[in-house]
């Protein structure tokens, strides 16, 4: 299998080469930098490529260049000023952007200089993208050039819903790969829902014997959870990376797998119910409890405290939650959510860590200082930082990966799923129309969440591969330089690429 994946991969070199010749006067870069400027010179390299980092920020950045689709070349590290090396990394000046960087290439060799870790990863991931476009079947027979690169966005995220499916360790690792490889830096993960919580529980076992085993089914993929051994081994993976994970616990609705380790916090009338009563105090003790432990193992800056579609008109009926409605001041169940979310916020908060929210809870008003993550109205993006909250803009329409591509996609997609086409993931703009410079400047970024309830791991990468590369250049591209055309172009060249820093490495390239 190896060897087959190996052979594929030597042979989409070669297309990528030919397609491209050995001594380009344009580059393809997804996502496109903010300038590049080609001279007509080259530089000449062989297939021992020394990096050296004398910015010393500590991490190993030669195990970056050796994922891909450019093995084959010895990378090496050295860490003197007096060493001699084809790549040197410098750190920038205090003004620069960050996660900014530049790339030059001259004839002497190829310098990287940026404020931090972000931007040193993103000019490797550009060089990358740049060398395998170089290589005449020889060496390296590369372009100078000087390439100035910052964000547009500083919140570049992908959502994967480890719920539905659960998905290996393995496979996380490819998501990140692959994320790195398009300078995405948020990895939001959905790690609780009706079918599963999958995260390993010290204070509540019974999370995971009865939470984290729901389907009563012999499908590895739809059961399981993550130890606090893999856990800390993603956190850290994922950090080398320059990405942020934000754990999300979805509350008080989707609770259904919860709810089977802990039925007495259901309103009591409701014994299937999968919402938390509102209106029961253990309640509040449990979820403060768990939100606790996820924070003491994730120790992250945002948790993502959900609070979608919880289950109408069931609140209304229970005497619990009758009584807390009178007893917070409210008379309707929206209102009573924002009340127990705000609570929960409260507590979150004292722990030095911010909360994130699906948009619905804007109405009866949020904790101060919540992220809203809008995704259903077409509005919601839009009144939500008329109410003054900084907005993730991950409009349904727009950017829910799950939701098929085309229409022979959609004859194996529920109905109801719009078709969403690269063009259209492409073209979405995060920031509504109709806001003043300043509050466009509350749209901090964008997100595109993969759903899995039809999803399983084989099928990731066919799922949001060619969208995800538009999803990071609507991101992280100024908008006046997009072009939608001109992305198509590009990822055709780059499109192997892509696929390779997904699944990873390639033991022997030439
Ligand atoms: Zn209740």
């Amino acid at each position: 299998m190896k060897k087959i994946f190996l052979t594929s991969c030597c042979f989409i070199m070669l297309i990528v080469v030919n397609a491209t010749g050995a001594k380009p006067d344009k580059i393809a870069l997804i996502p496109k930098p903010l300038s590049v400027q080609m001279e007509k010179s080259a530089l000449k390299l062989n297939k021992v490529i020394r990096i050296n980092d004398i910015s010393l920020s500590g991490n190993d950045y030669a195990k970056f260049l050796n994922t891909g689709c450019i093995q084959g070349i010895d990378y090496k590290s050295v860490n003197s000023k007096d060493d001699k090396s084809e790549i040197i990394i410098r750190k920038s000046s205090g003004t620069a952007v960050k996660e900014s960087y530049t790339l030059t290439v001259n004839s002497k060799g190829i310098e990287i200089a940026a404020p931090d870790n972000g931007g040193i990863l993103y000019a490797i991931e550009t060089l990358k993208q740049v060398l395998v476009q170089s290589w005449n079947g020889n060496e390296f027979d590369i372009p100078c050039m000087v390439i100035k690169d910052e964000p547009a966005f500083a919140f570049r995220g992908f959502m994967l819903d480890a719920a539905r499916h659960y998905q290996p360790v393995a496979t996380v690792k490819h998501v990140l790969d692959y994320m790195l490889s398009m300078k995405l830096n948020i990895f939001h993960w959905h790690l609780s829902d009706d079918q599963g919580w999958r995260v390993q529980s010290l204070k509540h076992p019974e999370l995971n014997t009865i939470g984290s085993f729901v389907i009563d089914t012999d499908r590895v993929q739809t059961n399981g959870f993550y130890t606090l051994e893999e856990i800390k081994d993603i956190i850290s993976y994922a950090s080398e990376r320059n990405i942020k994970i934000i754990p999300e616990f979805d509350i008080p609705g989707h609770s259904l797998a919860v709810l089977n380790a802990f039925p007495h916090l259901r309103c009591p009338y409701k014994p299937g119910s999968n919402a938390f009563c509102a209106g029961n105090p253990k309640t509040y003790e449990i979820l403060k409890d768990i939100f606790g432990e996820l924070i003491d193992v994730f120790k992250p800056e945002y948790i993502h405290i959900g609070g979608d579609e919880r289950q109408k008109d069931l609140w209304n009926k229970c005497d619990l939650c009758l009584a807390k409605m009178k007893e917070v001041g409210v008379t309707n169940e929206n209102d009573l959510q924002s009340k127990m979310l705000i609570e929960i916020s409260a507590f979150i908060h004292s722990k030095g860590v911010k909360t994130i929210s699906w948009a619905e809870n804007i109405e009866g008003g949020v904790a101060e200082g919540q992220i809203i993550q809008s995704w259903r109205l077409r509005d919601e993006a839009f009144k939500a930082i008329k109410k003054g909250h900084l907005v993730i803009n991950s409009d349904n329409g727009e950017t829910y990966l799950d939701y098929p591509e085309n229409a022979e996609d959609a004859k194996y997609k529920p109905s109801w799923m719009l078709i969403l086409s690269v063009e259209k993931v492409y073209n979405f703009n995060p920031v509504p129309a109709g806001l003043t410079k300043e509050e466009e400047k509350m749209v901090i970024g964008s997100e595109c969440p993969l759903w899995t309830e039809s999803i399983t791991i084989d099928k990731i990468y066919p799922q949001i591969k060619d969208r995800l590369e538009a999803h990071a250049e609507k991101c992280w591209t100024r908008k006046e330089l997009k072009s939608y055309p001109d992305f198509a172009s590009r990822l055709k060249v780059l499109q192997d690429f892509f696929k390779s820093s997904f699944y990873g490495e390639v033991t022997h390239m030439f």
